[in-house]
C-alpha cells in the first residue's frame, strides 16, 4: 500500500508581514486606527458602508505596492514538488502571485467583491471600490457590495474544507503553521490534536500573559522556528522536505 504524503501549509499574518502588508491585530496594526464594529462587523457594515469602502480600498490599492517575499515562493513550489494544501487567513493575493496554483483563503480575498442581493463575486484587482457610482454586473446592485472579506458575524463557508484537510493528516502527514499565533483561527488547539509531523514559525512565542486556549504552544509542534517567515525558508525546507521524502514503507 502506498500513500501520497500530504503537506498542509496554515499561513497568517507573519507570513505577508516581511512584504510590507501591515497586521490587522497587534501594535499599530490596521485596527487601532479604527474599531473592528465599524469596519469588519457583518451585523453592522452597512451604517458605515462608505468607510468600510475607504478602508479596504486602501488595503487593496496598497497590494499594487507589495511583493511576493521568499517565503510566498517557498510554498508556492512546494505545492509543485508534493501534494500540498495552502490555507491562508490572508486576504491579499501574494502567494498566488508567487506562483500557487491553488489557495484557501479561509476569511475571503481582498481583491474580489461580492454582492449579497444575488451572490456574484468577481475580481477587482488592485483597484477602489466607489459605492457612490459601482454596481454588481449580475444584479446592478450597488448598496449590498461588499468586500469579500469574511467580517466578524459572518459565516465563513471554507471553515467546512479547512477542518476536513486538517482531519485527514494522517502519521506521515506535515502540518506547517507560518505567522499565526491563533488567537482566531484556534490553530494551536488543532496541532495539539494532530498525530503527524508538526513545524511551526513564528516571529517569537506568544507571551505566557497573552496566551489563551487554542493559540500556538512550543509543546504542539516537532520543530519551532522563531524568526520572520523570510528568513525561515532554508531550514523549513529541509524540515518538509525530509520529512516528505522519509521512507515509511514496511518491508522492501
Ligand atoms: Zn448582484
Amino acid at each position: 500500500m502506498s500513500h501520497e504524503r500530504h503537506l498542509v501549509v496554515f499561513s497568517g499574518a507573519g507570513l505577508s508581514a516581511d512584504s510590507g502588508i501591515a497586521t490587522f491585530r497587534g501594535a499599530r496594526g490596521l485596527w487601532e486606527e479604527h474599531s473592528i464594529d465599524e469596519v469588519c462587523n457583518f451585523e453592522t457594515w452597512e451604517r458605515n458602508r462608505e468607510l468600510v469602502h475607504r478602508f479596504y480600498n486602501a488595503r487593496r490599492v496598497a497590494l499594487a505596492g507589495v511583493a511576493p517575499n521568499p517565503m510566498h515562493r517557498l510554498l508556492a513550489d512546494w505545492q509543485r514538488r508534493f501534494r500540498t494544501t495552502l490555507i491562508t487567513q490572508n486576504i491579499d493575493d501574494l502567494l498566488e502571485r508567487a506562483g500557487a496554483m491553488e489557495v484557501l483563503h479561509v476569511h475571503g480575498v481582498l481583491t474580489e467583491m461580492r454582492c449579497l442581493d444575488c451572490g456574484s463575486v468577481w475580481d477587482i484587482g488592485a483597484t477602489a471600490w466607489d459605492p457612490a457610482r459601482d454596481r454588481c454586473p449580475d444584479c446592478g446592485s450597488g448598496e449590498r457590495v461588499k468586500p469579500n472579506v469574511v467580517f466578524f458575524n459572518e459565516p465563513a463557508p471554507l471553515y467546512g474544507p479547512m477542518s476536513e484537510a486538517f482531519g485527514a493528516l494522517g502519521p506521515d502527514d506535515v502540518l506547517v503553521v507560518i505567522g499565526t499565533d491563533g488567537a482566531v483561527v484556534p490553530i494551536g488547539a488543532m496541532a495539539e490534536r494532530l498525530r503527524c509531523h508538526k513545524v511551526l514559525n513564528n516571529l517569537e512565542p506568544v507571551e505566557p500573559e497573552h496566551f489563551v486556549p487554542g493559540m500556538v504552544h512550543p509543546r504542539q509542534f516537532d520543530r519551532v522556528l522563531y524568526r520572520p517567515a523570510a528568513k525561515a525558508t532554508g531550514e523549513l525546507d529541509e524540515i518538509v522536505t525530509a520529512w516528505m521524502a522519509a521512507w515509511s514503507g514496511s518491508g522492501l
